[in-house]
């Protein structure tokens, strides 16, 4: 039996890898509908990543070879740091992660994307995906217990490293709450959890499975305070160290990013810091006007009178 057990463990492994890429996949990139037709070289190699550095070079990219959705896109993500990517809706922002992971492949003349230099067409799909943690806005759960759903980050991981992963992504005092803490189980049929939660929980499972590289789509609904700043402690544990494009509605983390990019109609309209940005006076100064003097307009509740 013992011998069943190795190759059985190793094919619920594939499976499970599989089937998480899926997950995370289809939800980030809405692509359930989409044909996609990427296929590994004869002569593909191992990605190799030393540093985690993200180059697009000069992209272009058309969906149906008609309209562009992105058009002359050149930048670089240094080693370890982090990129918002901010601009209207239809800018361009998801193809850019799309294409990062590989749900199209570039043709020759539509320009390179590299990661440590390697051009991302002549790797193995496998290899790439290896490398890529993603953090989508809607996390989807496993009908399963909540240790499953974290550990799902990494094969064979311990129920302390679980516990870690959690404790980092800010969700351990949430689960010991639960009658069954971390056996409870979640899901449509298990506890329901929020989607604050629910995000925590793939930060937690991304943790553990240390990808030198993050694609995150942030949440656009609004959170309450407090679940926020679980949230943007939880993603700066996560942040760290690692190379990551997020796609950014929040204000406090396009504040934080190393670099803003802002897109308008599958082009970079402006490149740089938060206050290189603010002090340019161009459309992401005016966007930031605009989103700060929303959150000021929401009246402060006003406390209830005390009864005596
Ligand atoms: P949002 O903030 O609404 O998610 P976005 O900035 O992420 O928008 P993209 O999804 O990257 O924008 O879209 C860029 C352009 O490509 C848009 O004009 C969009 O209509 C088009 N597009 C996106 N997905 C497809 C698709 N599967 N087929 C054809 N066109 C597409």
């Amino acid at each position: 039996l013992s011998q069943l057990y190795g190759p059985l463990n190793s094919l619920g492994y594939i499976y499970r890898t599989i089937n998480q890429s899926l997950v995370d996949a289809e939800k980030l990139l809405r692509l359930l509908d989409e044909d996609t037709d990427v296929n590994d070289k004869p002569n593909a190699t191992e990605l190799v990543v030393t540093d985690g550095e993200i180059e697009f070079d000069n992209v272009n990219f058309s969906y149906d070879g008609r309209s562009t959705a992105l058009n002359g896109v050149s930048f670089k993500v240094p080693k370890g740091s982090s990129v918002a990517l901010v601009g209207e809706s239809g800018s361009g922002k998801s193809t850019i992660l799309r294409l990062l992971y590989r749900f199209y492949d570039l043709k020759d003349s539509e320009g390179r994307i590299l990661i440590d230099g390697q051009d991302i067409r002549d790797v193995t799909q496998a290899s790439l995906r290896r490398a890529i943690g993603v953090v989508p806005q809607d996390s989807v759960l496993f009908n399963h217990t909540i240790a499953y759903n974290i550990g799902y980050g990494k094969f064979g991981s311990s129920p302390e490293e679980v516990e870690a992963a959690a404790k980092a992504a800010q969700m351990h005092d949430r689960i010991i709450s639960f009658p069954d803490g971390y056996e409870t189980k979640v899901g449509e049929r298990g506890v329901r959890l929020s989607g604050g939660e629910k995000q925590r929980v793939a930060i937690a499972r991304t943790l553990l499975k240390n990808p030198p590289i993050l694609l995150l789509d942030e949440a656009t609904s609004a959170l309450d305070t407090s679940t926020e700043k679980d949230i943007q402690k939880a993603l700066q544990n996560l942040v760290q160290g690692r190379s990551s494009l997020s796609i950014a509605h929040r204000l406090s983390t396009i504040a934080s990013a190393d670099i803003i990019l802002v897109l308008k109609e599958g082009k970079i309209v402006e490149y740089g810091s938060h206050s290189d940005l603010l002090a340019r006076g161009g459309i992401f100064a005016t966007m930031w006007a605009d989103q700060t003097s929303d959150e000021q307009s929401i009246p402060a509740p006003v406390p209830l009178p005390a009864h005596g």
